[in-house]
């Protein structure tokens, strides 16, 4: 996977080096993310708390950063910052007061932008963008680091990603070290990377299919 985004860097002109890519280990054991530790993987990601807690728990002795992607309740938020040092779904007001708090390190935020019309889809309606982010600069121990996104299905990826893009260039505006882009997974990460992505969300491609349950 790693000589995959290479090649796609170069492809879009860019270094290798500036793009981040997180193995999204959802649906597989501690084990497997020790493995992948041990083949040089420094950055996973999980969506939800209740595996995410336990696994990370069990690997404390490695030194992983791990990444929260998935929808966040805001009463499991605190719990999730015991071991993530990045949040890429952060998406309204009452999370940011759930996660800002006085620390010596802040935390690492995106804000998730939902490029659909399905507010049960998670991430801020672009509309609505300006305000959380306003929440975001105005709270205490969190870093906003920039955007994420999932390309909804039915359009084209890049088309979507390109959207993400411009929603960046106006938040840097009020953020201008507000400069990542996490978006691009499995089977959309080289239109990702050629609309700027600075952090790809990879599960599949490199971890398999979730296991037959037992
Ligand atoms: C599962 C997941 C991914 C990885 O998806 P793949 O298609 O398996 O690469 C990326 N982002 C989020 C938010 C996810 O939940």
């Amino acid at each position: 996977m790693t000589a995959e985004v290479a090649d796609a860097a170069r492809a879009a002109g860019r270094s290798p080096a500036d793009i981040t890519t997180i193995v999204v280990t959802k649906f597989h054991p501690a084990s497997l993310v020790r493995e992948l530790a041990q083949l040089g993987v420094t950055d996973v990601g999980e969506n939800r708390h209740q595996d995410a807690g336990p696994k990370a728990a069990e690997l404390a002795d490695l030194a992983l950063t791990w990444h929260f992607v998935g929808q966040l309740q805001s009463k499991k938020a605190r719990p999730v910052l015991e071991y993530a040092s990045v949040i890429h779904s952060l998406d309204r007001a009452s999370l940011v007061t759930a996660l800002a708090g006085e620390r010596p390190d802040p935390v690492d935020v995106f804000l998730q932008l939902n490029l659909t019309d399905d507010p049960g889809r998670g991430g801020v309606a672009e509309n609505e963008l300006d305000v959380l982010v306003d929440a975001v600069l105005g709270a205490s121990g969190l870093r906003l680091l920039g955007l994420m996104a999932v390309a909804p299905l039915g359009e084209e990826p890049r088309a979507a990603f390109a959207r993400v893009r411009a929603a960046s260039e106006r938040l840097q505006k009020s953020a201008p070290e507000a400069t990542c882009l996490s978006m691009g997974m499995s089977g959309d990460f080289r239109e990702a990377v050629l609309e700027g992505a600075t952090h790809l969300r990879i599960g599949t491609a490199i971890t398999g299919n979730r296991p037959a349950a037992g």
